[in-house]
């Protein structure tokens, strides 16, 4: 199933470009703040998929055009992202240790943007830049996960970009600013990724190609992701995991669209101003 968020915070189900409101079944209630609602559907979805799936097969969807997308992850308790899991990517950036030697960090989740939003630029003197990536969504309470288990603590997958100033600063700051996680434009179920380690994605920088990869050159899989990130910390429905990026980083500036596709999740742009 492809879940999108829309419009002041429903949920819906997006099926042959059509989007099923089922923000009734899930209990989102219009201008909820904070829209735990999401975490909630995330951490059921297994009891309430059957009568999502009857509202999508009975119920009168919506054209995708005519609702306004958000991001499709809410209010997760945390973001977590790899730092130097591409080959080509750390050669890119002289680093010569791989993500073993980092672990992982934290994102703020208040820097999460939706699809068509502003990325806004903190500093026009420092550079800037995109990082494509695919991100996966927790589906339930992990500590201490094995690898070999970890799959099944995935509810889905969606397309992040990880937007980070380059300078001296922790990689908290420099990543956290408002609007330097665009997510987006849906988040598939892992059911409907038959291998998400393999996987292409695309970035493109004001329509020229910048970053084309696929998840089987990642250092640590998704299932060595989450065994890491569970023996730190525990992770939670709706905890969201970005994976780390390819080579072809570079810098943003005002006035620029960049754009991320992700093989059987789908395409989101977002755009570029100052702060
Ligand atoms: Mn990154």
């Amino acid at each position: 199933m492809r879940l999108v968020i829309f419009d002041a915070l429903r949920m819906g189900i997006l099926k042959d470009g059509q989007v099923y409101d089922v923000s009734d079944i899930v209990g989102a209630r219009a201008g909820e703040w904070p829209p735990v609602f999401w975490v909630k559907a995330i951490a059921n979805f297994g009891q309430l998929r059957p009568r999502i799936e009857a509202a999508v097969s009975k119920g009168k969807g919506r054209p995708l055009e005519s609702v306004h997308l958000r991001a499709p992850v809410l209010f997760p308790s945390k973001v977590i992202a790899a730092p130097v899991n591409y080959k080509l990517h750390m050669q890119e950036m002289g680093v010569s240790d791989p993500i073993d030697q980092f672990g992982v960090f934290l994102k703020a989740p208040s820097s999460i943007i939706g699809p068509g939003e502003t990325i806004r630029l903190p500093y026009l003197d420092r550079r800037t830049d995109y990082e494509a990536e695919v991100g996966l969504v927790v589906g339930k309470t992990a500590k201490d996960v094995k690898a070999a288990d970890a799959l099944g603590y995935i509810f889905g997958y969606t397309c992040v970009m990880d937007i980070t100033v380059r300078g001296k600063e922790d990689r908290s700051t420099r990543k956290s600013f408002d609007t330097f996680t665009p997510v987006g434009p849906v988040l598939v179920t892992a059911d409907e990724i038959p291998d998400s380690q393999n996987i292409e994605f695309k970035l493109w920088l004001n329509g020229a190609l910048k970053q084309h990869a696929n998840t089987s050159d990642m250092f640590w899989g998704m299932a060595k992701l989450v065994e890491y990130a569970s023996s730190v910390m525990t992770l939670y429905p709706g905890d969201l995991v970005s994976t780390g990026t390819p080579q072809g980083v570079g810098p943003i500036k005002p006035g620029d669209e960049v754009t991320i596709e992700v093989e059987r999740i789908g395409r989101m742009s977002v755009t570029v101003e100052a702060k």
